[in-house]
């Protein structure tokens, strides 16, 4: 076996390694990705079952979970009051009999109908005054 042979069996044996060790990278990098996206799953149906528990059981709250159902409550209602602070800024306001958003310059709510400057003190004083 001449110096070629070995030189050359040397180089293909160097190269199935690189090429063994590329291929385990690239599925490490594939069992990485395959991890999280399980994980993410896993996230969604646990929050899936919680939500689905929660809805049901919310007016009869077993001892051990009222520490939990306490932290849904405390972020739904900072939830709430964000929403609430954004549709302020975006002068918006919910109208007096179904709740409904709608601008905040609008008498008239646009889903139920609804007059929403009958019940401010400002616009009894005008309605005193345009019925006298
Ligand atoms: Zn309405």
């Amino acid at each position: 076996m001449g110096f070629f042979d070995t030189f050359g069996e040397t180089v293909a044996a160097a190269g199935k390694t690189v090429g063994g060790k590329t291929k385990e990278m690239a599925g490490a990098a594939r069992l990485s990705l395959q991890i999280t996206q399980e994980e993410s799953r896993l996230s969604r149906a646990f929050a899936a079952l919680g939500e689905a528990y929660y809805r049901d059981h919310k007016d009869d709250m077993p001892e051990g979970y009222g520490a939990l159902a306490a932290d849904i409550e405390a972020s739904a209602a900072r939830l709430e009051s964000l929403k609430q602070e954004k549709q302020i800024l975006k002068n918006q306001k919910r109208c007096e009999r179904c709740g409904a958003w709608m601008p905040a310059d609008d008498r008239f709510c646009g889903k139920c109908g609804a007059d929403n400057e009958r019940n401010a003190g400002e616009d009894e004083n005008k309605t005193t005054e345009e019925a006298l």
